[in-house]
């Protein structure tokens, strides 16, 4: 088999996960995928394979050389995003695409003025959608590259290899993607997440993040009464966010810029909610960000009296480099591979997170590479299928590359 004929067909299985759902899974359906890799994997030789009741799958390839060589592991998440329809999607391949317009359907096409890069991709091979679906190459064709790399240790037994650790998670969409992964069932020393775009792109930063919850208490009294006595919570949550940097907004940032982004504003006069999204890539930056909010609560609160607005602050994930960034042997077995392919490699930090970064600080160093996939989330998300078949072969070099260091 392909990772192409992989894809295409783990594509057709709707594993969407579900924002509003509180249970892990958040979509039961995520199981059908689940246990149809559970079965492949063990017809590949994965003994150990299977899937746990919170819908994660674990396998191992046992090491096949008497050298101590350290364990490393492959991810890719088994869910589909929320933001568009994943059921019945029905894959086409382009070959020898032509630098050209795509009409994905009678009504929709996908414009090269929309997605100017799609110009460079003359010569290709491309897998789309018909429109009426994403693709779900992020990230099936992660796990395709994977399986079709367990298919080639399957095929070459005299291929030398150490331990391997396998695992196909759900619920990445929606931001649990680590909820319930268990680091004792995988045992990897480190790890690598496949589910970038471009295979000559790996990363190993992402942001900080952090959110602010900001709460703002007014004087609520009749409008016809209120002269010198009404503290409107809306307005007032208004001047507070007027005080924070526009420069400092994702519309104006990019590349290594961070950002304070404005999110959940509701209000009354009585009361007023908003949160603000906290996002750099360097943790002093963080403070600074910080500081900037205490200081707009403080004038607002020297402006209306004491504890009209309260600020709390809560982590969400820290930028993976603090650690990986001590450890650059581990990102560079990436580098070497994606070079090894003949692709000039790319080093991007993520301006979000990833598994990686949650796995990274659970004692899984876990940088991340691409395979071929990209515009995901929507209908106009395609792959090249080129660089998704080399995915599994970068997965094999790196593979070679960490018992090549042993001998
Ligand atoms: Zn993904």
């Amino acid at each position: 088999m392909s990772a192409t004929e992989r894809l295409m067909r783990y594509a057709g299985i709707d594993t969407q996960s579900d924002p509003d759902s509180q249970s892990h899974p958040s979509s039961e359906k995520q199981f059908d995928l689940a246990r149809l890799l559970v079965k492949e994997l063990r017809e590949l030789g994965v003994e150990d394979a299977m899937v746990d009741e919170h819908c994660y799958v674990y396998g191992h390839l046992p090491s096949n050389i008497s050298q101590k060589v350290p364990a490393i592991g492959f991810i890719a998440h088994m869910d589909t995003s929320p933001d568009y329809s994943g059921a019945g999607v029905s894959p086409r391949i382009i070959e020898n695409y032509d630098g050209k317009d795509i009409p994905l359907s009678e009504t929709m096409t996908m414009k090269i003025s929309d997605f100017p890069w799609m110009r460079d991709l003359a010569g290709k091979t491309l897998m789309v959608t018909d429109g009426t679906t994403l693709l779900g190459a992020d990230d099936k064709a992660g796990i395709a590259a994977i399986m079709e790399a367990v298919e080639y240790f399957h095929d070459h037994s005299e291929e030398k290899h150490g331990p391997v650790s396998i695992a196909f998670t759900p619920d990445e969409e929606i931001g649990r993607g680590t909820a319930c992964f268990d680091p004792e069932r995988f045992q990897a020393e480190f790890a690598f997440t496949m589910d970038g775009d471009s295979i000559a792109v790996y990363s190993d930063e992402t942001f900080n993040a952090e959110t602010a919850h900001v709460e703002i208490h007014g004087f609520s009294i009749h409008p016809g009464a209120a002269k010198n006595r009404m503290k409107n919570a809306s307005l007032i949550a208004c001047e507070f966010i007027g005080l924070l940097p526009d420069w400092l907004t994702p519309a104006h940032t990019e590349n290594r810029e961070g950002f304070l982004h404005l999110t959940r504003l509701t209000g009354t006069e009585e009361k007023a909610e908003f949160s603000i999204l906290l996002r750099d890539f360097d943790s002093e930056n963080m403070r600074k960000y910080e500081e900037l909010i205490l200081d707009a609560a403080d004038f607002i609160n020297r402006r209306y009296g004491e504890k009209t607005a309260a600020v709390t602050f809560s982590k969400t994930y820290q930028n993976m480099h603090e650690i990986l960034g001590r450890k650059p042997e581990i990102s560079s077995l990436g580098e070497k591979a994606i070079r090894s392919l003949g692709y000039e490699p790319q080093n991007v930090p993520i301006r979000g997170g990833t598994d990686g970064a949650a796995l990274t600080f659970m004692g899984i160093p876990c940088p991340n590479l691409g395979c071929g996939g990209n515009n995901f989330h929507g209908p106009y998300e395609y792959c090249v299928l080129e660089e998704l078949e080399d995915a599994a072969v970068l997965i094999r070099r790196i593979i070679a590359a960490v018992r090549e260091e042993t001998e």
